[in-house]
């Protein structure tokens, strides 16, 4: 086995504990910000909370590290309890560390000076200190720019380095805050696979705030999303792309369209036959929603055979790789597809919907 290959002593303790959310509510005077939220996340799993602004995944990540307390509900990591309306363990007693969206480095301070604060702070000197800083800094391949200034470095290696100082005091779980909001469009890809590459050398479990779909779907094991204080689905990214639960966690999360239909039931697949035949029934009868993927629909510029439906091209925008088509049938209603090549806009093309995914109506 390669040197590099080995695997690397864990800094994070992570294989010890699972992190357990139990109906966990936030009240901010009569505004409950985080509503009975429960999620049980495995030792060494990354997670992802995801919603759109306002949701409650910073309050929810702040009752975790221990910075605002709960209303109700416990939280445990393994066996212990951290916090419930009766107990509140102090945050440097969490075995948690927090990565914030302004990385916050010191700015007369080296990258090693930087990441070996904490430990230092309690009292950690000579070789075990000097060995700890390393492995962090190891960690996030930043050995070669232990003595840098942090005003020397980019956005991308100024938040390794506050990754590897989180890493330094060894925490069962880590926190992150929007990590990447700050940084530029390339960066932020870049860094997705500093972070997927982290997580894989640290098993660590890793719980990770973001309003990104994109972000939280590259990223995660696992995906929380939020809304208005509330957990309204909680799976692996693959399952919410394929069988989101409502018409407002399918538009969150992905591309793709949402159509009436009179056939299937909430939470079940829909065929192409008989999604195509549920489309043709009349306005009364067409009660289930349903989201169709656009990869899951055929788009031919033949005229239309029997089981094909006439779609009217209302745009066409290039996207590298392929050109999306914004299509409009005969209902009204629109569809979103793909194609390699452009069909004129005005014009009429024939599709056929492969499947779609019947959602459940919205609370
Ligand atoms: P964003 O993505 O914009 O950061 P978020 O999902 O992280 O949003 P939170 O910051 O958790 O949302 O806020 C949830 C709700 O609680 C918001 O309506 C917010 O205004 C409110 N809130 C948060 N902190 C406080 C506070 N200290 N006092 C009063 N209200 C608060």
């Amino acid at each position: 086995m390669a040197e590099l290959d080995m695997p690397k002593p864990s800094m994070t303790g992570a294989g010890s504990a699972g992190l357990t959310i139990d109906r966990v509510t936030k009240h901010f005077g009569e505004h409950t910000a985080v509503d009975e939220l429960s999620l049980d996340i495995n030792a060494g799993e990354f997670v992802a909370l995801l919603g759109p602004s306002g949701c409650g995944k910073t309050t929810m990540l702040r009752m975790l590290a221990g910075f605002e307390s709960v209303n109700g509900g416990r939280i445990q990591l393994g066996s212990r309890t951290l916090a419930s309306p009766e107990t509140h363990v102090p945050p440097e007693q969490r075995d948690m560390a927090m990565v914030f969206q302004s990385y916050a480095l010191w700015p007369h301070m080296s990258v090693a000076d930087n990441v070996g604060y904490p430990i230092k702070l309690r009292g950690l000197r000579g070789t075990e200190y000097q060995q700890r800083v390393q492995q962090a800094l190891a960690l996030v391949e930043l050995e070669a720019y232990a003595e840098r200034m942090p005003q020397a470095l980019s956005g991308g290696q100024r938040q390794r380095v506050a990754l590897a100082r989180c890493l330094v005091s060894d925490p069962s779980v880590v926190l992150l805050d929007e990590p990447l909001a700050n940084l530029d469009r390339h960066l932020r890809a870049t860094m997705e696979h500093s972070f997927r590459d982290f997580h894989r050398r640290t098993g660590a479990t890793l719980v990770y705030v973001t309003h990104d779909q994109t972000e939280a779907m590259a990223l995660a094991d696992k995906i929380a999303v939020m809304k208005a204080g509330k957990l309204v689905q909680w799976g692996s990214p693959e399952t919410l792309y394929r069988e989101p639960r409502t018409a407002w966690v399918a538009g969150f999360i992905g591309q793709g369209s949402q159509l009436k239909v009179a056939a299937g039931h909430p939470g079940k697949r829909l065929e192409g036959g008989a999604l195509m035949a549920g489309l043709n029934a009349t306005e009364a009868e067409r009660s289930q929603l349903a989201l169709v993927r656009p990869e899951h629909i055929q788009v031919s510029m033949q005229p239309p055979a029997t089981h094909q439906l006439t779609a009217q091209v209302d745009s066409v925008i290039f996207r590298g790789e392929r050109f999306e088509l914004g299509l409009r049938l005969a209902s009204g209603e629109t569809l979103l597809a793909y194609h390699h090549t452009a069909p004129d806009v005005g014009s009429h093309v024939a599709v056929s919907l492969q499947q779609g995914w019947c959602l459940e109506p919205e609370q």
